[in-house]
């Protein structure tokens, strides 16, 4: 089948990478892809967060199967052109889509089921935010209600920060995104993120991890889009998941279906897990990055079917092959990241790196130049690898780190240090 990815980043290369593998795909197109994809999908220049371009493209190309891999387009709709198009397509619809683009949306959703997570208020106005927070004191936690790519969440330790975050989300700071605010109780516990395919009436987990938001070694530093990640998360015990299932995922995905908008694509959740209890921090619609390298490392070939299976409203006859094993990415990123950082640099020494099901450098800000990979964002390569034993992985990912030549790049040291 000929299949259409979605996206640029070293998610949407490791799911092309997985998906290569598998028998049923005949020819691959990421759009608009990177260096790392172009050596395994043809490229295609292509706005994808416009709907009729997408359906014009695909219908172009003959494509089978489209994965959209980040959530812009997914809260565009692109899903559901495709869909009124009668293309197979993996990910919500742009209603589903709300579970990420709206806080409040996900605050009600789990009031209407039941689904544990932290005691909120919801604001269109700053003064009785204000009041509302001098009232439950701190610490307390202060989201933007939209889509704010991860800088729309102040947790204030002290009651003045919180107060500063209102002024900041209401003086139009965040744009639309800031004009009405979450207030929560602050969570304690671990974090840890769980990944769950739904077709809209049946869920099957595809695995668990824990991502770095920091930059610094020890979580120091300002947030990223994630300095790495592994999997399985160990804070994830069966217990916990099968309690993460039946109280917060299933109730939700039922509610959804309820309320006539089915969530069909990856919910990704993220739990705060205290005494064995999850409680839900969020919910994303797509794979996290960099949370997906290491699931598809994992998975591997059969990622295609299980996305195939969710995509046609099947995924009762899915089944997950596991191994006992564990998977870990390291990202390398721009000097400077997450601030300002340049663009350019050559990176020397991938190509007498293994390539293979065991280790994989994920491409993410990549360009090719002149037949060299030069970097072309800020996070840029993930440096990934599976083993026996999460310290096997942590090993040969740190060793494929050390071989390569880029010294305008860092990365973290300490990946996986809660689990080792
Ligand atoms: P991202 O998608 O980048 O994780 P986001 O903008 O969707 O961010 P959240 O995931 O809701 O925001 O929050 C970001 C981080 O803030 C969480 O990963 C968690 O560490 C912390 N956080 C959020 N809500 C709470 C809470 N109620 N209590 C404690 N910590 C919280």
């Amino acid at each position: 089948m000929n299949i259409l990815i979605l996206g640029s980043g070293g998610r949407e290369h490791s799911l092309a990478w997985a998906i290569k593998q598998n028998p049923k795909c005949d020819r691959l197109i990421a759009a608009p892809g990177n260096a790392g994809m172009a050596e395994i999908a043809e490229c295609a220049a292509l706005n994808i967060e416009d709907g009729g371009a997408v359906v014009t493209f695909a219908e172009e190309n003959a494509i089978d199967f489209v994965v959209i891999g980040p959530e812009a387009p997914l809260a565009t709709g692109v899903a559901d052109r495709l869909r009124d198009a009668g293309i197979l397509c993996f990910g919500p619809s742009e209603a589903a889509a709300k579970l990420e683009a709206s806080k409040s949306f996900t605050k009600e959703i789990c009031d209407a089921c039941g689904a544990p997570t932290a005691g909120y208020a919801h604001f269109t106005e700053a003064e009785a935010a204000k009041t509302y927070i001098r009232e439950q004191g701190a610490p307390i936690v202060v989201k933007a209600d939209g889509l704010a790519a991860g800088k729309g969440v102040i947790v204030a330790m002290d009651e003045q920060t919180a107060l500063d975050a209102i002024d900041d989300m209401f003086s139009g700071a965040f744009g639309g995104a800031g004009a009405e605010v979450v207030i929560e109780e602050f969570m304690e516990g671990e974090e840890a993120s769980y990944f769950i395919l739904s077709d809209g009436k049946n869920v099957l987990p595809v695995g668990t991890a824990q991502d770095h938001k920091r930059v610094g070694d020890g979580d120091t530093g300002p947030n990223t889009g994630g300095m790495g990640a592994y999997s399985p998360a160990p804070v994830m015990t069966d217990d916990v998941a099968q309690k993460a299932m039946d109280e917060i995922v299933k109730p939700t995905v039922d509610e959804m279906a309820k309320r006539g908008t089915p969530y069909q694509g990856v919910l990704y959740a993220g739990f705060m897990i205290k005494d064995g209890q999850p409680r839900l921090v969020e919910y994303n619609v797509r794979f996290g990055d960099p949370e997906c390298q290491v699931l598809m490392m994992r998975l591997g070939a059969q990622v295609l079917d299980l996305l195939l299976y969710c995509a046609r409203g099947e995924l009762d006859q899915a089944k997950v092959e596991w191994a006992d094993d564990h998977a870990m990415t390291v990202v390398m990123a721009a000097n400077g990241y997450p601030g300002s950082y340049e663009k350019g640099s050559v990176i020397g020494g991938l190509e007498a790196l293994p390539e293979d099901s065991m280790n994989m450098v994920f491409h993410a800000g990549t360009k090719e130049v002149d037949g060299k990979v030069t970097a072309n964002g800020g996070r840029v390569l993930n440096v990934t690898a599976r083993g026996d034993s999460l310290q096997d992985a942590r090993d040969r990912a740190y060793a494929m780190a050390e071989a390569i030549d880029w010294p305008e790049g860092f990365y973290r040291k300490d990946i996986g240090w809660r689990a080792l």
